[in-house]
């Protein structure tokens, strides 16, 4: 066997290995930051070395410091799995290695994804015709979205933003939530908006916006506007109120954008549907593929309904790139990427449209058979509603709260996260991986119950 072959034959080697060990294999790494530096640390070799046998090197020294994040134990932030089909789809990507950009010069590539551009805005009852751009992740996404939203709103008052610039434009009042994700104030950040300047709308208590609260800010008069709305908060999963706030926010001239990172798939399934109901009036949309669909990282969708917003930010011209017009590098802020689209046009088939219904189905009956279970256990709080995939656990105090979490990381059964629900220290579990089956939560409940009754 020649070099290539033997290091792609190590590779799938300690791949399957490394899946087969998932069910058993501590969730949490066993190897600290610190103690994986040293692993790695080394002067640069002089001499290089066999393919195969970088790979093993790779894989052996890498393992310690490796979290079972693709198992289904892992509940911690909003982490998917890997669907199968599209993580052999995406090592087949690597090996085609094609830049996704133009599509005269890999077809294939942006071939796949006007399809699952047509697929995904179909599943997710989006506008027909929007356009979706393949980026990395959700924060790429609201930040592609919301760079055409500013270009929009500004042409509407006259003001030609890609000529101009944003010196002596008028105004934009950029609304958020009270519970908006850190990647909308990035994304602000990054086209020029202060933090300062941000409107922020007060949530109620499961983290939705309040309609009276957007009513209260668009009294403040006309001019340009971008409302922010979310489908999935990322502590309790709640949906904000899109048949009251989209047709509130476009009636003042607003584009509205949803940041559904992982909830937009809700719409999927006819069980979780209602939670979107209304989203579809939306003008863009952000959701992931790496997070509900279980695509390989990265993978986000940046969806604009207004094919020439977007095309005014990305629009691309420069000789030497043959013609570029309608192609996957006017849909994103990249020029060269990865050819995202190939994992995600085999995820959709491997699981076909009542496929992902199930996928996104089951998601949201595991989080409700976590919290279930949860909510009988002495000593721990179930927080908050779980309209979705999103549960909080708290214990009697902050510190008991953070311990438990501790205590579980330690004892490698699952992981959940620690985070801050109205000042209430939470531990996080978010249930978003396919691979999560009944019997993963049962095994958490019971590591979650022999820990609690440690702590009382
Ligand atoms: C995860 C998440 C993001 C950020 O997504 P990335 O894929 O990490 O870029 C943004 N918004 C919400 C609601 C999220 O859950």
């Amino acid at each position: 066997m020649d070099d290539r072959s033997r290091a792609l034959d190590a590779a799938r080697r300690h791949a399957d290995a490394f899946l087969a060990s998932l069910p058993d294999r501590p969730v949490w790494p066993r190897a600290t930051y610190e103690e994986m530096v040293a692993a790695f640390d080394e002067d640069l070799p002089a001499a290089g070395m066999d393919p195969a046998a970088v790979v093993d090197a790779l894989a052996e020294i890498a393992d310690p410091g490796i979290n079972a994040m693709p198992g289904g134990r892992f509940f911690g932030f909003v982490i998917g799995g890997t669907l199968p089909a599209a993580l052999a789809a995406d090592w087949l990507c690597s090996a085609w290695d094609q830049n996704a950009g133009l599509a005269q010069v890999t077809p294939s590539a942006a071939a796949v994804e006007v399809v699952v551009e047509k697929w995904i805005v179909d599943l997710l009852g989006l506008r027909h015709g929007s356009a979706v751009g393949l980026v990395t992740g959700a924060m790429m996404a609201n930040y592609t979205c919301l760079a055409a939203a500013r270009n929009a709103v500004l042409g509407a008052a006259g003001w030609d933003l890609a000529a101009k610039g944003m010196t002596g434009a008028p105004p934009i009042r950029f609304v958020v939530g009270e519970r908006t994700h850190g990647t909308i104030e990035r994304s602000a950040k990054l086209l020029g908006f202060g933090t300062d300047e941000i409107i922020r709308v007060p949530s109620d208590d499961q983290g939705r916006m309040r309609v009276d609260g957007l009513e209260r800010v668009l009294e403040t008069g006309p001019g340009p506007l971008i409302v922010c709305l979310q489908a999935g908060e990322v502590h309790t999963g709640a949906f904000d109120s899109f048949p009251d706030l989209v047709g509130l926010a476009q009636e003042h001239g607003g584009w509205v954008h949803v940041d559904g990172a992982f909830g937009l798939w809700a719409a999927a399934s006819e069980a979780t549907r209602h939670l979107t109901a209304g989203v579809g009036l939306a003008d863009s949309w952000t959701t992931d593929g790496h997070k509900t669909l279980n695509v390989p990282y990265d993978c986000g969708f940046a969806i604009v309904a207004n094919r020439a917003a977007l095309g005014s930010v990305f629009g691309v011209s420069a000789d030497y790139l043959i013609d570029a017009a309608g192609d996957p590098i006017e849909r994103t802020p990249e020029f060269s990427r990865r050819a995202r689209g190939f994992a995600v046009w085999a995820a959709l088939k491997s699981l076909g449209r009542q496929g992902v219904s199930d996928l996104v189905e089951g998601l949201a009956a595991r989080a409700a058979q976590m919290a279930e279970g949860l909510a009988q256990i002495p000593g721990v709080t179930v927080v908050a509603e779980v309209p979705f995939t999103q549960v909080m656990l708290a214990c009697r105090d902050d510190d008991t709260t953070r311990l438990l979490g501790q205590r579980l990381l330690d004892d490698g059964t699952a992981a959940l996260t620690p985070g801050v629900w109205r000042g209430r220290a939470v531990q996080r579990c978010s249930v978003s991986n396919w691979a999560t089956t009944p019997d993963d939560v049962e095994a958490t409940l019971a590591a979650v119950r022999r820990l609690a009754a440690e702590l009382a």
